[in-house]
């Protein structure tokens, strides 16, 4: 089973990715974590990304392909996927599709995460004074927010389009909100 989990920043991805993993056996895919995993090495590409992230941007499709390629090649033999936070745009959509035939699997279902705009601001400012992500304060999300809907929403025609969208509300409480995505899983 090879899961997609979509939605704006601050829907509750992560959180959601790692209940689900834990519950369906899956590898866990984001590509936020381990670009933040080579900015905390200070690589040559954590260098690059670094600045990306912290406009808000998308970083380069270029290095995408290399953290997604190493990630699989380290988890050859998964028996399914959760990715999140990828695909971010139509060519990486495209890029998975390729990556999915030539290993002769498929996307089994596209979630979701659905949360209005007014909740993500108060739920990334809180997320950035625990964590302290360089990249959640007010400047940075609403440029990420523009990104989401310039370029990761059209994903979300392709996919429904695709028969593989499903929606879920992101909203109230974790465990619930968990097992909607679960019944969704459960009936696939
Ligand atoms: P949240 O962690 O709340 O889900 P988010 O989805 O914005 O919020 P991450 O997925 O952790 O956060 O991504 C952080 C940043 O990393 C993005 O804003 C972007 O700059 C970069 N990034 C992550 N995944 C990709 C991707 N597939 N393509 C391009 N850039 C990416
Ligand atoms: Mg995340």
């Amino acid at each position: 089973m090879n899961l997609v989990l979509l939605g704006p920043p601050g829907a509750g991805k992560g959180t959601q990715a790692n209940l689900i993993c834990e519950k369906y056996k899956l590898s866990h895919l984001s590509t936020g974590d381990l670009l933040r995993l080579e900015i905390a090495n200070k690589s040559e590409v954590g260098v690059k990304a670094k600045q990306i992230i912290d406009e808000g941007k998308l970083v380069s499709n270029e290095i995408i392909i290399n953290v997604i390629k190493s990630f699989f090649n380290k988890n050859k033999n998964s028996s399914g996927y959760l990715l999140d936070g990828f695909p971010r745009n139509t060519a990486q959509a495209r890029l998975l599709d390729k990556l999915m035939s030539e290993f002769k699997n498929k996307i089994s279902c596209v979630i979701q995460l659905d949360v209005e705009e007014k909740h993500l601001k108060e739920r990334i400012l809180s997320r950035g004074k625990e964590e302290g992500r360089s990249d959640d304060n007010e400047e940075t999300l609403l440029k990420r927010l523009e990104t989401y809907f310039n370029e990761t929403m059209p994903l979300i025609k392709y996919y429904d389009e695709a028969g593989l969208l499903k929606k879920v509300s992101g909203v109230g409480e974790i465990m619930h909100i968990n097992q909607l995505i679960n019944s969704i899983i459960d009936r696939l």
